[in-house]
């Protein structure tokens, strides 16, 4: 008789687990489509010529707060000749320790030789851009001398990353690529503030790639 009321007294109806289970998987289904909805930058898949080089999560460089939107992409100038890519994203991540009182970062640098560096994934906000840190990708690009002229593949590159990025996000190279400058009043990224028509040409050739990918198988 005891045996029979405690079996009785633990028995579970089934309905009841597979209506939590039911739940449960609806509760999670939702979280990953909301967190989907909420982060454009979630699951994107990055061209292969990026190196992600990611910095550690920290106060000063990479906050780790969401980029709830992506509505532009921001051109800088690294402002230290010669230095490459490696070379600035290290420098993003050694401010982590406190010890200068400097926050910033950027998502990307491209460097030197055309190579790309990620400093900060696409579903975060950088330390760039004041305050349209929180809805833009951020470039760094590396120069050779004081002008801050980028090289021809150094361009190049920048131009097809950030074509990459306005046809991922669906931005418009004309209005949605923007300067530092742009922003803030900042000389960044110094030629292209000192060169308007060299930004005009920049700009240009952004939407001129952007139509290149549309038109590839
Ligand atoms: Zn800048």
């Amino acid at each position: 008789m005891a045996r029979t009321r405690r079996s009785s007294r633990r028995r579970v109806n089934p309905r009841f687990v597979a209506l939590c289970l039911t739940a449960a998987l609806a509760a999670a289904g939702g979280a990953a489509w909301w967190f989907h909805q909420e982060l454009p930058g979630s699951g994107v898949e990055l061209p292969d010529y990026v190196e992600e080089q990611l910095i550690p999560v920290n106060e000063w460089s990479r906050p780790g707060d969401e980029l709830k939107d992506i509505r532009g992409v921001v051109i800088h100038y690294v402002g230290n000749p010669g230095t490459t890519a490696h070379a600035n994203r290290n420098y993003f991540a050694s401010l982590s320790n406190g010890a200068e009182g400097t926050y910033a970062s950027s998502h990307f640098v491209v460097g030197l030789e055309g190579e790309v560096v990620q400093c900060v994934p696409l579903t975060e906000i950088a330390y760039a851009t004041k305050e349209r840190n929180v809805d833009t990708v951020s470039i760094e690009v590396c120069h050779p001398d004081d002008t801050g002229e980028f090289s021809q593949v150094t361009y190049d590159r920048a131009v097809e990353l950030t074509a990459w990025l306005c046809r991922e996000f669906r931005l418009d190279p004309e209005t949605e690529v923007i300067r530092h400058y742009d922003v803030t009043g900042k000389i960044c990224p110094k030629y292209y503030v000192e060169h308007p028509e060299a930004w005009d040409a920049f700009r240009a050739d952004v939407s001129a790639a952007v139509k290149a990918m549309e038109e590839e198988p």
